[in-house]
């Protein structure tokens, strides 16, 4: 299909209701400078508030905002693949709603597209107001995805340009349960980097909760590598080491007739054998709730409705002097 605009916003968008239309609004300001054709795509990730009302307010405003509605909350990972999914631009942008990743380094990373890059990663130089237990965790968890992976994403964000190229080769990644920084990291072409320093929150509250973060981080390291599998065969060895040495030494005493009661010992050796078998089963348990996940094919989300006033030019809210810019 050939492109109908030239740049395509993607915005997951869950319980933004509060400030959506301004955010929006101000995301806006800074495209029309661009002073290309675009389409703002909103999806809204089955929000338990307005903000599906205020994203068809937002429909009938601007004419380039296409509006989606996920059937539940899938979580953002989902919301922005459905957002991929529907985009029609040679090049897309995906941001947050809440203005952490500001707009104003966009016309920066339309510059290096138009340089000939295909994929622009946005990088935090700071990671915002984050608590010292989530800045720690997050530290710990890029430090082992660097060592599982081999992929450095310390600083990545979901605060990306991707071209047309590297959009179709995403489509092309067909897994149910996906990691969109890493995928994009995995997808290599010519890349760059704009750095970015991560806003305070607009409203509200950040929508990730421990657990959610803590499934991110089981995906993301079990979706790239399976060092975790081959972990438990190591240690294996290096136990059969030690039961050859202990056991050889064990004998020796036993023929010698100086075998001594060694309770403590085999206690020890038995809490030790049994949460390694413990943590290598639940290891094993973890890829296999993954494959089984990825047979059941389901769809990685499911629209309940979309809304544009795309084509009915009439639509447009020409009340808005402000946004009074688009070409009727
Ligand atoms: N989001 C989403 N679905 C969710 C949680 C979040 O679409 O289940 C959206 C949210 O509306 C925002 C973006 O994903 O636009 C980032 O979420 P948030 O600001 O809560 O995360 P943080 O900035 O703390 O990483
Ligand atoms: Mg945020």
């Amino acid at each position: 299909m050939s492109p109908t605009v030239t740049l395509s916003l993607v915005i997951p968008v869950y319980n933004e209701e509060k400030h959506l239309v301004n955010s929006v609004k101000k995301i806006m300001e800074v495209i029309v400078t661009l002073a290309c054709d675009f389409e703002v795509i909103l999806i809204d990730d089955g929000s338990k508030d307005n903000t599906w009302k205020e994203i068809n307010d937002l429909s009938k405003m601007f004419k380039e905002v296409v509006g989606i509605q996920l059937s539940r909350n899938f979580g953002k990972e989902a919301a922005l693949c459905a957002g991929l999914d529907y985009i029609s631009g040679e090049v897309c942008i995906i941001m947050d709603a809440d203005l952490q990743h500001p707009p104003d380094i966009i016309p920066e990373m339309m510059r290096l597209w138009k340089e000939g890059y295909d994929i622009v990663d946005a990088v935090k130089i700071n990671r915002g107001h984050e608590s010292f237990a989530y800045k720690l965790s997050s530290k710990l968890f890029y430090i082992l995805l660097n060592k599982f992976t081999g992929y450095e994403l310390t600083g990545a964000s979901d605060y990306k340009l991707l071209d047309s190229k590297a959009i179709d080769a995403w489509r092309q990644m067909r897994e149910r349960i996906t990691f969109f920084r890493g995928m994009a990291a995995w997808l290599g072409y010519k890349r760059s980097s704009v750095p970015f320093v991560v806003a305070a929150r607009v409203d509200g509250v950040s929508k990730w909760s421990v657990p959610a973060l803590f499934k991110l981080a089981k995906n993301a390291i079990t979706a790239f590598s399976t060092i975790p599998l081959q972990f438990i065969t190591t240690i294996g060895f290096i136990f059969l080491l030690g039961s050859l040495l202990l056991g050889t030494n064990t004998l020796y005493q036993k023929i010698s007739g100086e075998a001594i009661s060694g309770f403590t010992t085999v206690i020890i050796l038995l809490l030790i054998i049994g949460s390694i078998l413990m943590i290598a089963l639940g290891i094993i348990g973890e890829y296999l709730a993954k494959i089984y996940e990825e047979v059941k094919m389901r769809p990685r989300y499911l629209v309940r409705e979309s809304v544009t006033y795309r084509s009915k030019e009439n639509n447009l809210n020409k009340q808005d002097k402000e946004y009074n810019y688009v070409k009727v």
